[in-house]
């Protein structure tokens, strides 16, 4: 097939435009059709990128060629019979992992939200070629992409290639004026680009990664499915996400989460970095590769369901700092307070009743994509639900095989007959293989885990691996848990039940928890409270004024609510027991625990 030729210009930073321009030798006769995706794979919502497209236009041999719009992300240009281009103009001011953006500090994007797919053309190769804006500005930018280079020098402007569409938008391009750090690990060149101002250790980085992508290389075994790979770290105040493709990654993250130059040990925000390049690059793996056959190929004009997504998210989820232990970054008492932490996450999501992992996968789209006021009544996380059953499934495993067999033969199984030779995954794919590898019987407790709102048996699973489940109340609504009470005769606060954000000097009502005493008393979310019994909490928040307050005894809260005050009696109640505390048990299981966090990969 012939080569679809594209071009990307970061025209002009101040306006955000980017131009694009798509050049197709062998146009369709009856009208070319071209296409933007409703989504990016990895980020399971309909985005409509077309709603960026600010202008398009065809000409063919200097001549304008008529194009008319079909839908809301479909073009067709007037039939012609020679080369057929198609030029548009993106805005694009989206800084997340899965948008693109465009300033004079710098140029990042998704394939997905800036090239036309050809209809009918999408498996021919794909010439890509990025050009420097005009401008001294820019004459120190360089672009990092782990798209193969054409002729475009290392971290050039020039010409790239992909082997069809679906390559094309797997490789996102950062340009600009970036920090780079490289590294091998299992004979695979790795590059760290980070973007934006930060004070990172970047030697740090370097040793930190390379140790942790060995890791996760030995762990699936054989050779590495990737050429290079490359980490594309964008630092800004606060943020987080990640978004995960075949040989790199998007990563937004707060400069504060890279380790400085001095720093020694692991600091949690430090732990909380790494979690997310360990995620990511797990999925180099798990959906990359072994991936749903929803996702085979991808459906972009419009949702693909999957029930799967627990085992995707999931289990990567439940790997991403179970591999930071095994590897040695973390130590076990750091990785118990993050399991313990999950725990209480989930707990504290009364959706959990009302929603099953499977369903919660299916519904992506529309729930946990896009949550509202009533989510946590109504959801259940299938990153970290799944993260549990996983967490389940691994200790189940162990604990009925008497530790010969675990969820790592199951991973590595699915990655030899899903992975290697890239046939997606039936809905009950691992189901079946999960029976088959380990030979224990696991139908009841996936119907249990994933089509049921029954609840995890976390507490006599951890038991089997050495570990003891203690659950105890909030002492504040600060408390993530992972951690002892601070207090011993901590009893926990009375509860209103709500969560919250400080409003001005007041404090918002953002969420209003099912069954709870404010749910009772009438309080809904969006209320802005100014009073308890009479006094204004200001800027200190709720946690003093209903310190000293018991079970049973009832308050006056005075909030807003469409700009009119309203009165609220509230008997408060007393506190879930829902915050998990993990520790290692002393005595004979300490081998079993050994074994489960410290692996030997080294031999796999
Ligand atoms: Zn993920």
């Amino acid at each position: 097939m012939t080569p679809i030729h594209y071009t990307i210009i970061p025209a002009r930073p101040e306006a955000h435009l980017y131009r694009v321009t798509c050049t197709v030798a062998d146009p369709d006769p009856s009208g070319q059709r071209f296409a933007l995706p409703a989504w990016v794979p990895g980020s399971y919502m309909i985005r409509d990128f077309a709603r960026h497209v600010v202008s398009i236009r065809a000409a063919s041999r200097n001549r304008a060629v008529a194009i008319e719009k079909l839908d809301k992300h479909t073009w067709r240009a007037e039939p012609v019979a020679a080369l057929l281009a198609v030029t548009c103009e993106v805005y694009a001011w989206d800084l997340s992992v899965r948008g693109a953006h465009l300033d004079a500090r710098h140029a990042f994007f998704n394939g997905a939200c800036v090239f036309l797919r050809v209809l009918g053309q999408e498996t021919a190769p794909c010439e890509l070629e990025i050009v420097r804006p005009g401008g001294v500005r820019y004459r120190n930018w360089r672009v990092a992409t782990a798209m193969a280079r054409k002729s475009a020098k290392p971290y050039g402007f020039g010409a790239y290639l992909a082997s069809d569409y679906d390559e094309l938008i797997d490789h996102p391009v950062e340009i600009g004026e970036f920090t780079l750090a490289s590294f091998r690990a299992g004979g695979v060149p790795h590059d760290i680009v980070i973007t934006g101002r930060h004070a990172a250790d970047t030697r740090r980085l370097q040793r930190d990664l390379k140790r942790l992508c060995g890791h996760h290389m030995r762990f699936f075994g054989g050779p590495a499915p990737m050429k290079r790979y490359v980490f594309l770290v964008t630092a800004v105040g606060e943020g987080y996400g990640g978004l995960e493709h075949r040989a790199s990654t998007a990563l937004l993250c707060s400069r504060e989460d890279l380790p400085r130059e001095g720093e020694v040990g692991v600091s949690e925000r430090y732990r909380t970095f790494l979690g997310l390049v360990s995620h990511e690059y797990f999925h180099t793996w798990n959906v990359k590769r072994i991936k749903p056959a929803a996702f085979v190929p991808y459906d972009l004009d419009r949702e693909n369901y999957t029930a799967l997504l627990w085992a995707f998210e999931g289990i990567t989820s439940y790997y991403d700092d179970l591999a930071l232990v095994r590897c040695g970054l973390i130590e076990k008492k750091d990785y118990l307070e993050l399991l313990g932490r999950s725990i209480t996450t989930h707990l504290r999501t009364p959706g959990r009743a009302r929603q099953s992992l499977a369903e919660s996968s299916f519904d992506a789209w529309i729930k946990y994509y896009r949550q509202d006021e009533n989510s946590l009544n109504a959801i259940v996380s299938y990153y970290v639900k799944g993260s549990l059953v996983a967490l389940c499934l691994d200790l189940l495993i162990r604990d009925k095989t008497r530790g010969r067999k675990s969820l790592d033969d199951l991973m590595r199984t699915l990655w030899r007959r899903h992975g290697l030779t890239g046939g997606g995954l039936e809905e009950d794919g691992i189901e079946r293989l999960a029976e088959e590898v380990t030979g224990v019987k696991l139908a009841r407790y996936f119907d249990d885990w994933l089509r049921s709102t029954r609840e995890l048996p976390l507490k006599a699973l951890l038991a089997t691996s050495g570990v003891e489940m203690e659950l105890r109340p909030a002492e504040s609504g600060e408390d993530k848990g992972g951690k002892p009470a601070r207090s011993k005769n901590a009893a926990g606060l009375a509860m209103l039940g709500i969560r919250v954000r400080a409003q001005g000097g007041d404090t918002g009502v953002t969420h209003v928890l099912e069954g709870g005493a404010a749910q009772e008393a009438g309080i809904a979310a969006g209320d802005v409270i100014v009073a308890v019994d009479g006094l204004r909490p200001g800027q200190a928040g709720l946690d003093p004024a209903l310190a000293k307050r018991q079970p049973g005894e009832s308050v006056t809260i005075h909030a807003f609510r469409r700009d009119e005050m309203m009165t609220f009696e509230v008997r408060l109640k007393r506190a879930d027991a829902d915050t998990c505390v993990l520790a290692e048990s002393a005595g004979a299981r300490q081998k079993l625990l050994e074994r489960w966090l410290r692996p030997d990969t080294r031999r796999t």
